[in-house]
């Protein structure tokens, strides 16, 4: 079997970059996504990416990263509310499958994070396990409106934010992975009306964080 090298996390981020780039450009190559790729990693598969988002159905992965098979270990949860599964999976996307980069990825108008502003705001709490969710969600909106940080899309980058310290603070894999340089966790607000991805986390990347 041939031996697949990994890409770094600096090259795995700039691969998913530019994957979004020509999603967003409305030019997207469709890259393995053919019989040949299919069968090129049916054996065996070596994702460059774990890719944790919102459950939302307009952030469909491999399509708005344009991306195909083999290349994004996906585990996505409504409002990526993180649970010991979610955190066994991204554990098993980096540890076992060796991927460099892990993407937590959120996005404006989200339904979850909504849902805890109205929680807060009216006590509108859902019943049954949607109230799991939205108390994982709550704390993000409390936190950003404490420190004044209250407009919607402050709220969905301190959710975002709070995500990527979340799974470093309760992976120690992941985390070890971090400061050894063999991984990277960022975090990306999509927007659902143009595709386009603002970085507002990055652990383990040297990359600018654009503040706002
Ligand atoms: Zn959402």
């Amino acid at each position: 079997m041939v031996e697949i090298k990994h890409s770094s996390p600096r090259e795995a981020f700039e691969l998913l970059m530019s994957g979004n780039q020509r999603f967003v450009a409305g030019t997207p190559e469709h890259p393995n996504q053919d019989a040949a790729r299919r069968a090129e990693v049916a054996p065996a598969q070596r994702p460059f990416a774990v890719l944790f988002g919102c459950s939302d159905s307009r952030l469909a992965a491999e399509i708005i990263f344009d991306r195909g098979l083999g290349d994004l270990f996906v585990v996505r949860t409504a409002g990526h509310v993180a649970g010991s599964e979610v955190l066994g999976s991204v554990e098993y996307g980096v540890g076992v499958l060796g991927s460099p980069l892990v993407v937590v990825l959120g996005h404006d108008t989200c339904g979850a994070v909504a849902a805890a502003c109205a929680a807060l705001d009216e006590g509108a709490v859902p019943d049954g396990y949607i109230r799991d969710v939205v108390e994982r969600v709550t704390p993000s909106v409390i936190a950003a409106r404490a420190a004044g940080r209250g407009q919607a899309d402050e709220i969905l980058a301190e959710h975002v934010s709070r995500t990527v310290d979340l799974l470093l603070d309760r992976s120690r894999l992941l985390a070890e992975r971090v400061n050894a340089g063999q991984s990277a966790v960022i975090g990306l607000c999509y927007r659902l009306a143009d595709g386009n991805m603002r970085l507002v986390a990055a652990r383990g990347l040297d990359v600018p964080v654009p503040t706002n």
